[in-house]
């Protein structure tokens, strides 16, 4: 065991009792570890870690802190994969101490909304645009969502396994430890399931926590384009009930826009998410303002996605209803659109706001976290703080998740330690991954 002594305050004195323990320890975690860990020493309770990350400049993102909890001098504990302290330095001790040297220590970043299993990629449909060719000539050509549905669904499990893993490394490099995925590219019943059965393959074996979305109601599919209600219905009375019942995923989600579903057939497919249990989420107003905004936050959405056109009356409905708005980016950036996301009537609803790479094979061909925060920055005017609690807190509150995206007692210890000095280093260089070390467990 190793012994360290990082505290300014005398061991033993009131002040450290008070500024080390009770003053910082959540309950239940200090019941625990006064429990199975705590020693007497001199008269002194002394808490035990398995291991200590110190020395280092925290963002805590922690809930109770106004911006990003920054902690200058500060120590993160953990015990059986969970945070079991985060704050100041102060005496511990613990199985292994890591002295991080002035390092940043973030929450593991979290990537709230990728649709990275698929198979193919559209490099040639990038180029016939570059080229002069519109969206019309390559959709009527077989292009476009067509194209990589029509991939995937000829791929393999295996197949569709290795062609996602080195996307999920790409985010992974650059300290992503929670993520989530969609499906949407089966859009039938075998190659929707195959798809979630691959997803759930990938999070058993990757090193990384994955949030499963179900996106059937992405596109219409090509065969099924003349009636759309079968497909709802398919959606609805088969795939929902059957998704749910097989535990395959976390949430459902839907595009609401002209050329996706109508805000009726989604509010449908919500109704039946609800009836099974499934929180939802929704494509929002990307294109278009169908008050998919306001539809989403009805049905107490986590997350109302894109978001460019969406007015004032969304954004009411969305602070209401608690749903977190999800900026993409990539997509504005790729589609070079110019209507931004209503930024200032976020900020004065109090909307909490998340940043994503939608990483996908047509509109958002992005595997860089760090580059969708320079993005959100540049394009959106995010400020820094803004865009950090985009990818660690807020996108785990898009994802409903309570015990990851901050530097908490009792929440996962997944770290992402950088070789930076300050946080903004981590969202205005372009092209630039300053991680040291990465830590995830899969408690
Ligand atoms: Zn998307």
């Amino acid at each position: 065991m190793l012994n360290a002594t990082f505290c300014a305050q005398p061991p033993g004195s009131n002040a450290y009792l008070k500024n080390s323990l009770f003053a910082t320890m959540q309950p239940f975690y200090f019941s625990l570890l006064y429990i199975q860990h705590s020693e007497r020493r001199q008269g002194l309770i002394l808490m035990h870690a398995d291991r200590i990350f110190t020395n280092a400049r925290l963002a805590t993102m922690a809930p109770s802190h106004n911006g990003i909890g920054l902690i200058d001098h500060g120590m993160v504990a953990t015990t059986a994969g969970r945070i079991i302290y985060a704050g100041p330095v102060r005496t511990m001790t613990a199985d292994e101490i890591t002295d991080c040297a002035g390092r940043l220590i973030t929450p593991g970043l979290i990537d709230c909304h990728t649709h990275l299993v698929y198979a193919g990629h559209r490099a040639a449909e990038f180029e016939a645009r570059l080229n002069g060719a519109s969206y019309e000539e390559i959709a009527g050509a077989g292009g476009g969502i067509t194209a990589t549905v029509s991939a995937t669904r000829d791929a393999g499990p295996e197949a569709l396994i290795a062609a996602s893993i080195p996307r999920l490394q790409a985010l992974i490099d650059e300290g992503v430890t929670t993520v989530e995925i969609k499906s949407g590219y089966g859009l039938n019943e075998a190659s929707e399931l195959k798809l979630l059965q691959v997803i759930r393959q990938i999070s058993a074996t990757a090193a990384v926590d994955v949030a499963t979305t179900f996106l059937g109601a992405h596109s219409l599919p090509p065969e099924t384009a003349v009636d759309r209600q079968a497909y709802i219905h398919l959606l609805t009375k088969t795939l929902i009930p059957k998704i749910a019942k097989l535990n395959l995923a976390h949430a459902v989600d839907g595009f609401c826009e002209h050329i996706a579903f109508t805000p009726d057939e989604i509010a449908e497919v919500f109704r039946s998410a609800r009836a099974h249990g499934l929180p939802v989420k929704l494509h929002a107003d990307q294109l278009s303002n169908l008050h998919g905004a306001a539809l989403a936050a009805s049905f107490g959405a986590l997350s109302a996605d894109h978001l460019e056109y969406t007015d004032t009356d969304g954004v009411a409905a969305m602070a209401r209803s608690g749903t977190v708005a999800v900026l993409l980016p990539g997509a504005f950036y790729t589609l070079r659109e110019t209507q931004h996301p209503p930024i200032a009537a976020l900020r004065s609803h109090g909307v909490r706001i998340a940043v994503a790479t939608d990483l996908n094979p047509g509109t958002s061909p992005l595997r860089s976290l760090l580059l969708a925060m320079n993005m959100a920055a540049t394009q959106f005017r995010l400020t820094i703080n803004e865009c950090l609690l985009g990818v660690t807190r807020n996108a785990a509150a898009a994802l409903g998740r309570a015990d990851v995206g901050a530097l908490v007692a009792g929440y996962k210890c997944h770290l992402a330690i950088w070789n930076v000095e300050t946080p903004a280093e981590l969202v205005y260089q372009i092209g630039f991954n300053p991680l040291h070390q990465r830590i995830w467990s899969a408690s």
